[in-house]
C-alpha cells in the first residue's frame, strides 16, 4: 500500500489543482487498491516544463562527469531499494517477484552503463582543408525533453530513457503510464534523492489525452522519446512534429522465432515458452509467432505444449508462481478477445484458450498461456500485438517461406532462429526485418550497453539503450577555429 502519489514538480513533491485522484488497482486481486494517484492536467504539465527550461542553463554547465556521477548515486540507491522498488512494480503491474526483481536489476545496469557515460561524451577532432584551423565536434544537450512510456516495464523504460536525457544536459518531463504510477515515484525518488538540482527531472501523472498532449504541444519542449502502442506514438509522432520537436517511438512488436529442421528441439521449445509467456506475454520482446518447417512442426509443438501445461498461474507476489495476469480490464479483454479471433479462423487451441477463475483467480485478470497451432500466417492472430500469453504456431515448407513469413507482418523488433547451420544463421542475419535478432536463444531481453530498438512500423528515430543512447538527447555542434591571425587567400564557398 502507498500514500498519495503526489507530482514531482520543481523540486516539491505537490498535489494537482484538480484535487482529482485515481485509483491503483492490484491486477491479481481487483479487490485491492493499492493507494490513490493525483490526476495532473495542462496546468501541471507547464509549470512543470517551466520549470525544466528554468533548470535546464545551471544543468547543462553541469560537468557532464558531475551529471554522470549524479547518476551513480542513483544506482546504488536504486540497489537498497531493489526488493521495495520490485514489491511495488508485483504488485501494480502483476509480473512475479523474480521478473520483477530483474527488471530492477536492468534499470540499475543501466544507471551504471549511463553514468559512464558522463566521461565518455566525446566528439571528434578531424582534420581540416585550410592550414593552421582546428576543426571538431563536441555534443550539445537539446534542452528540455518529454519522456512518455508505457506500463509493461514502468521501472526500466523510464530509467532507459531518464538517464541519458540527464547525463548529456537536458532537463526532463516525465509522463509515466496512468495505471503504474507507484514505481514512477519510487523511479523519480532515487534520481531526486541522488542529488539532482530542483527542476531538472519532473514527473506529472495525468492522463496521456492532458499531459501527454500538453507535452506535445508546448514549443519549450525540444524533444519526445515515447515507448506505448502505434496508435498513440503514430499520432504523437505526427502532432509533435508541427513545433519540429525530434521524436523517438518504440512500438508494437510480433516477434517471430524460428525453428529449422536441424535446430535443438528442446532448446527452441524452451526459448519459445519463456519468450511467449514471461512477464505474461506483455513484453515488446515477446514471441508470438513460433515458424516451424513442417518436418520439425510436430516434435516441436509437442514439446511446446507439455512445457506450456506445467506453467502455474496466480499472484505474481506468491511463491511458486510462474506467470500473472494481464495488466488491467482492457487488455484481459484483449487477450479474451483473440482466442475467439484464433478459434473462428480455424486455428487449432492445443492448450489455453480460456479465462482462469477458480479461487482467488476469478479476482484478478488471469488468462491459461495459449498456444494455437495452423495459424495462417495472414491471419488476424499472426498479425496483430496481443500482448499476452497467446502463441501462434505457423508451419512453413522450407527456410526461404520462413524468412517470408518471419518479415511479412508490419512490425520488426525483434526475432529469433534456432538451427545448428552457420549459413543459415548468417543469411538470417542478412535478411531478417527485426532491429534486434538472436540466435539460439528466446526473442526477449537487451543488455544496458547495447543499441535497443525496433525497424519498420515498431520504431522512428535513434536506437536507445547503449553508446547510441545519448545520440538522441544531443546534438552535434560542429567548431572551425581559425589560428592563423591572417586574412584567408582562399576562396570560401
Ligand atoms: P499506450 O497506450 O500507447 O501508452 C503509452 C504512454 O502514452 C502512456 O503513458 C499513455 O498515458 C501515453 N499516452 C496516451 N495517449 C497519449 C496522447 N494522446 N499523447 C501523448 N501520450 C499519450 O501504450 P501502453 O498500453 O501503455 O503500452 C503497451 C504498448 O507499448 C504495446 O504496444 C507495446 O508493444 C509497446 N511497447 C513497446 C516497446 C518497444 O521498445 N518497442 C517496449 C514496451 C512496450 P496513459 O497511461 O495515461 O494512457
Ligand atoms: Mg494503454
Amino acid at each position: 500500500m502507498h500514500e498519495l502519489l503526489r507530482n514531482h514538480i520543481d523540486g516539491e513533491w505537490s498535489e494537482a489543482t484538480s484535487r482529482k485522484t485515481v485509483d491503483n488497482v492490484n491486477p491479481a486481486d481487483t479487490r485491492q487498491t493499492l493507494g490513490q494517484v493525483v490526476k495532473g492536467g495542462k496546468e501541471e504539465a507547464t509549470r512543470a516544463i517551466e520549470a525544466a527550461a528554468r533548470a535546464f542553463p545551471g544543468w547543462r554547465r553541469t560537468p557532464a562527469p558531475k551529471r554522470g556521477q549524479i547518476l551513480e548515486q542513483a544506482a546504488r540507491l536504486m540497489t537498497e531499494r531493489k526488493e521495495t522498488i520490485a514489491r511495488a512494480l508485483t504488485a501494480e503491474e502483476g509480473k512475479t517477484l523474480a521478473e520483477s526483481r530483474g527488471e530492477v536489476q536492468k534499470a540499475i545496469n543501466f544507471l551504471e552503463f549511463a553514468a559512464g557515460e558522463g566521461r565518455r561524451l566525446n566528439g571528434s577532432t578531424v582534420p581540416s582543408e585550410l592550414p593552421r584551423t582546428f576543426t571538431y565536434t563536441v555534443r550539445a544537450p537539446l534542452g528540455v525533453v518529454g519522456i512518455v512510456t508505457p506500463w509493461n516495464f514502468p521501472v526500466c523504460i523510464p530509467t532507459w530513457k531518464i538517464a541519458p536525457a540527464l547525463v548529456a544536459g537536458n532537463t526532463v518531463i516525465f509522463k509515466p503510464a496512468t495505471i503504474t504510477p507507484w514505481t514512477a515515484s519510487l523511479v523519480t525518488q532515487c534520481f531526486v534523492d541522488a542529488g539532482l538540482p530542483k527542476g531538472v527531472l519532473n514527473l506529472v501523472y495525468g492522463g496521456g489525452s492532458e499531459i501527454g498532449q500538453a507535452i506535445v504541444e508546448h514549443p519549450e519542449v525540444r524533444a519526445i522519446s515515447f515507448t506505448g502502442s502505434n496508435e498513440v506514438g503514430s499520432k504523437l509522432y505526427t502532432d509533435a512534429s508541427r513545433t519540429l520537436k525530434k521524436v523517438q517511438c518504440e512500438m508494437g512488436g510480433k516477434n517471430p522465432l524460428i525453428v529449422l529442421e536441424d535446430a535443438d528441439l528442446e532448446l527452441a521449445a524452451t526459448a519459445t515458452v519463456q519468450g511467449a509467456f514471461g512477464s505474461t506475454g506483455q513484453r515488446c520482446t515477446a514471441t508470438s509467432r513460433a515458424i516451424v518447417v513442417a518436418s520439425a512442426a510436430d516434435r516441436f509443438v509437442e514439446q511446446v505444449v507439455e512445457l506450456t501445461k506445467k506453467i502455474r498461474v496466480g499472484n505474481g507476489a506468491h511463491e511458486g508462481v510462474d506467470m500473472g495476469p494481464s495488466v488491467d480490464e482492457g487488455q484481459f479483454q484483449t487477450v479474451l478477445r483473440y482466442h475467439e479471433i484464433g478459434k473462428s479462423e480455424g486455428a487449432r487451441c492445443l492448450v489455453g484458450g480460456n479465462r482462469l477463475s477458480d479461487g482467488d483467480l476469478r479476482y484478478g485478470h488471469f488468462s491459461a498461456p495459449t498456444v494455437f497451432d495452423q495459424v495462417g500466417p495472414n491471419s488476424r492472430l499472426a498479425q496483430e500485438e496481443i500482448f499476452g500469453p497467446v502463441l501462434s504456431v505457423i508451419r512453413v515448407k522450407d527456410w526461404a517461406e520462413a524468412i517470408q513469413v518471419a518479415n511479412g507482418v508490419a512490425y520488426g523488433l525483434t526475432s529469433s532462429v534456432f538451427t545448428r547451420d552457420v549459413t543459415r544463421v548468417m543469411e538470417y542475419v542478412d535478411e531478417i526485418e527485426t532491429g534486434m535478432l538472436h540466435v539460439n536463444s528466446p526473442t526477449v531481453g537487451g543488455e544496458a550497453q547495447l543499441p535497443f530498438g525496433g525497424m519498420k512500423a515498431t520504431g522512428v528515430g535513434q536506437r536507445e539503450m547503449g553508446q547510441t543512447a545519448v545520440d538522441f538527447y544531443s546534438e552535434w555542434k560542429t567548431v572551425y577555429v581559425d589560428y592563423t591571425g591572417t586574412k584567408r587567400d582562399t576562396k570560401i564557398y
